[in-house]
């Protein structure tokens, strides 16, 4: 599972100079050297004529600040110089250190936020980035936005010794997972853990155990981990939300989601205690 590092220290005000360590983007697909995957110091990505759209400091590690950067936005992933490649965060999972994917999972989406609130969403000024906090200001009407982080539960069901899996619709063939949702405006995290239960699998849950969080860039999630214990209800599952759910027993889980997300960590713990 994925997260900060021990150590680093969030920061603002981080100059992109030649020795910065630049986690560099086009849109939401991350530019590495293909032959040596890990971000670099900008003076290599400037060395292949890369030029900075748009920056944010992101913070400092082991000695080393740490900036996001944007391409320009007729950059694309097919127009890089070939010893450069662009792929979406999911597709370096495993290929780069965690440390360094923990720090570009924070760069992705700083500069989505940044991509997304250039202009003011109540009058339509073009917003000032704010000089002391992570905020976009607009000068004509002083509306001030933050990233946006967007919750979602995550929950995984027991009974006795099965767990409830399902296989949301987009998912890769064969993969399950344990439930997931967003909350809805006014709801508590638990109430959402019911109520999605309830809705995706016609089930009913109690004995909510908080297991843990992880962000999730994809693209701003924060996702709430629980275990909770089957209470009634017969499984049914809604098509328009899950492709399939079944009781698996530990003995015969079907492939599991990747080892750095929060779901396989709760899947692998809740394992461990039923075998
Ligand atoms: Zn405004």
């Amino acid at each position: 599972m994925i997260t900060t590092p021990a150590g680093f220290d969030p920061a603002l005000d981080i100059l992109l100079d030649d020795d910065a360590i630049a986690h560099v983007f086009v849109r939401d697909s991350l530019v590495l050297f293909s032959d040596s995957p890990g971000a670099l110091p900008w003076r290599f990505y400037r060395g292949e004529g890369l030029r900075a759209a748009r920056v944010h400091g992101i913070g400092r590690h082991e000695g080393k600040s740490h900036v996001a950067v944007a391409l320009d936005d007729d950059v694309s992933a097919r127009s890089l110089p070939s010893s450069l490649r662009a792929a979406n965060l999911r597709s370096w999972f495993s290929v780069i250190d965690d440390a360094t994917l923990s720090i570009a999972m924070r760069a992705v989406q700083v500069l989505e936020w940044d991509r997304t609130h250039r202009f003011c969403g109540a009058c339509g000024t073009r917003t000032d980035q704010a000089d002391n906090e992570r905020a976009k200001r607009c000068p004509s009407c002083s509306l001030t936005v933050y990233p946006r982080i967007s919750p979602a539960m995550m929950v995984l069901v027991t009974r006795g010794r099965e767990l409830l899996l399902g296989r949301g619709i987009n998912f890769p063939p064969g993969r399950y997972s344990a439930l997931a949702g967003f909350l809805e405006a006014g709801e508590t995290i638990e109430e959402a853990v019911h109520r999605e239960v309830l809705e995706e699998v016609n089930v009913k849950v109690d004995n909510l155990r908080y297991f843990g969080s992880q962000s999730w860039p994809f693209p701003n999630s924060l996702m709430i981990a629980f275990r909770a214990e089957y209470a009634g209800g017969e499984l049914r599952h809604d098509p328009a939300e899950l492709a399939d759910a079944q009781w698996f027993t530990p003995e015969n889980v079907p492939q599991m989601p990747p080892s750095l997300s929060i779901a396989r960590a709760l899947l692998d713990s809740t394992l461990a205690e039923l075998r």
